[in-house]
Formats: structure tokens, sequence, C-alpha cells
């Protein structure tokens, strides 16, 4: 695919959700989904403050009954992140939820209904000055579509069904529109978004839909997600990996560090260790890895398993440790501050850590070190 030409994330619209600015080179967001039943208030409050915690930015519940549209006026008075209705198949839920007071609207062209109904949803978003994602779904695209455009391949008939939408809400001269192009494996996925992103200026949320378990969704959600953003694509992301939603989010968050889009916590270096590894690398690794966090700060900590890559890797990072034969190297600024035993590695270090935490005025951020 030609890959040129392509309206790269600082060029998109601006798209305002609550207080967040989507698109136009704002920094890329990270939403996630809450996976209670909407109609329970006290639960999917409880989640959407647990998803805050972890770093979500912008919260979106289903909706899949009246009865859940009318819970989200009181939702939404006890959280504080932009929530964004998940709209299928009945228009009616999505005005209700628009009644409610929510930041945006999603909705998904392949069940939403015909053109009537995308327009008096549209029309209502207009009123209340609301934005509306357009949310194509490689699993649910229109047949005339798919046997119109089927034979150029599925992502051809997933930007067609964004046109669509498009068409209508540009018809009534209605422009805050966010569009996802979603299908659950990476190629179809990554050539949509890059097909849409040589046409149209609106922002891209970006998700690789139901990319599968923990482990392998975790690698197909950063091939996938990573792959777009990389090539300069998307201005909010959501993971979908069958696991808990702050784990979403705390992938979410990896990869937007991993390609330097935002910075957030600490950035842990460790080596993979080998033969030459004298000291239990994985574990201190691992015990750092929970030790720091909870920590917001965004500092670079690197734990190495010799003299190899170790001094270098740490002079790179605010703060480093470099086994030895049963002892470990604590490294500052390229220089060796103490030598201790292996068993004493984890709290010195740490010890050290909270000094740089306060050196760099993170002073509230030591008490989150575990
Ligand atoms: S840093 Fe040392 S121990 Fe770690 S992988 Fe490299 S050579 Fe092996």
């Amino acid at each position: 695919m030609d890959t040129h030409n392509l309206i790269k994330r600082e060029h998109t619209r601006v798209v305002r959700v609550g207080r967040i600015k989507i698109g136009g080179g704002h920094p890329v967001t990270v939403q996630s989904m809450t996976q209670t039943k909407t109609k329970d208030v006290a639960a999917t409050v409880r989640q959407v403050h647990q998803l805050e915690k972890a770093g979500c930015e912008i919260v979106r519940c289903t909706v899949p009954d009246i009865e859940s549209a009318r819970a989200l006026g009181e939702i939404k008075k006890q959280i504080n992140l932009p929530l964004v209705a998940d709209i299928h198949f009945q228009y009616q839920i999505a005005l209700e939820a628009i009644k409610q007071g929510v930041d945006k609207i999603r909705i998904n062209p392949g069940n939403i209904g015909n053109r009537d109904k995308v327009v008096s949803v549209i029309k209502a978003c207009q009123r209340q000055h609301l934005p509306v994602r357009i949310g194509i779904n490689m699993g649910s695209l229109e047949k005339d579509l798919l046997q119109q455009y089927g034979r150029f391949g599925i992502a051809r008939v997933m930007l067609e069904s964004a046109a669509r939408q498009i068409k209508i809400c540009e018809e009534l001269n209605f422009s805050d529109i966010v569009v996802s192009l979603k299908g659950s494996d990476v190629q179809t996925t990554r050539q949509a978004y890059l097909l849409f992103a040589q046409r149209y200026r609106y922002p891209l949320h970006v998700g690789i839909t139901e990319a599968g378990p923990s482990w392998s969704g975790i690698v197909k959600s950063a091939v996938g997600i990573g792959s777009i953003l990389a090539m300069g694509v998307g201005d909010t992301i959501r993971v979908s990996i069958s696991a808990d939603p702050k784990e979403q989010v705390r992938v979410a968050w990896e990869m937007l560090k991993a390609l330097k889009l935002r910075q957030k916590g600490v950035e842990l270096i460790a080596c993979p260790t080998c033969g030459r590894t004298e000291i239990n690398l994985i574990g201190l690794a691992r015990r750092v890895e929970a030790a720091l966090a909870k920590v917001d700060a965004p500092i670079r900590v690197a734990v190495m398993g010799c003299v190899v890559n170790g001094p270098g890797e740490a002079r790179f990072a605010d703060i480093g440790l470099c086994g030895g034969k049963r002892q470990a190297a604590i490294i500052k600024q390229g220089r060796v501050i103490k030598t201790v035993r292996e068993a004493d590695a984890l709290p010195v270090f740490l010890t050290e850590v909270k000094r740089v935490l306060q050196e760099k005025g993170y002073i509230e951020e030591i008490a989150k070190i575990r």
C-alpha cells in the first residue's frame, strides 16, 4: 500500500470529548471500557474509578437497553472521566444516552439501521455539541457494501462503511466525528486505518478488536496498534484484550511509552539474562517492577545482569543496577556509587530510586514505592 500522503495526527481535526481533546496533535489518549452491567450504577462507578486510577482517560460503557441508558446520568454525576455511550442496534437508546448527558456517542453503522435513524442521532448530538464515534467493526459490516466492495478486500469495505456515515454527517454540517476501523486481524485493520488516513482528516480511535486472551492479545494489540501509531496515524487508543480493563489501560500506556508518544510512570529497562548472569536478575527485575508499579513519575530505571551492557544502559537511566558475582553495583549518572551483596540489592536500590525522585522533585511519588 502507498503510505505516502497520510494525514498524520498533527493534521487531523480536533474533537472535544468532555475536557479531553482528540486529534490535531493533542496527546494520544488512553481509553477503556467497563465490564459491569451499566444499569448497576454502583458497580459501574466503582470500576470507572479503578480505571481512572490505572490511567484511563476516557471511559466507555455499553448501553444495551433503555434502563442502562437511564443509568448514565447518575453514573456521569459520580465520575470524573469523560463518558462514552456505546450503542448498537437501537438508535432510541442513543437519544436517551444523549439526554442523560454523556460526553460522546459511539454508533456502529453495521447495525444502527437506516439513514433516518443515524440522522436522528447526529441531530441530537449536534444540538448538545457532542461528538460521535463512527465505530466500524470488521465483524458487523453492511451487507450491500460487502457485495459492492468485497472484491477489493475487507479493509476497503470498512473504509466505505465509514465514508457512508461521514457523508450523512457532512450533509448535516456535522464534523465532530471520530472514526475507528477495527478488525481482529492486524493486516486488515492496519490497511483500513491507512486507507482512511489517506482520505480524511477526522481523528482516529485505534484498536484491534477482540484481540484475544491476555498474552497473545497483548502481542497482537502491540503489533497492530503500535504499527499504526508508528506511522503517525491515530489519536486515541483502546486495547481490547480478554482481561481486567485495568490491564488494558496498562498495556495501552506501555505502548505509548515505548513509542515515546506519552510519558507516564517508570520506564524499566532489564536484560533478558544469559550465561553470564550471576545473580537472580529476573526475580530482582520483577520485584523492582512491582515496587515501582504505582509510581507516576517519568523516570528511567535499568536493572542489568552484567558489565557487558549494564554500565552502558545505566548511563542512560536515572538510576541503574548492574549484577556481578552474587553482588550488584548501583550506578548513577554513569558512576558506580555503591556495591552491595545480592541479598541487599533490592532495598538499597529502592532507597536510591527514592533519592532520585526526591532530587527530581517528585516527593509525593516516594510513598508510592511498595
Ligand atoms: S547484560 Fe550481561 S547478563 Fe544481561 S543479557 Fe547482556 S550479557 Fe547477559
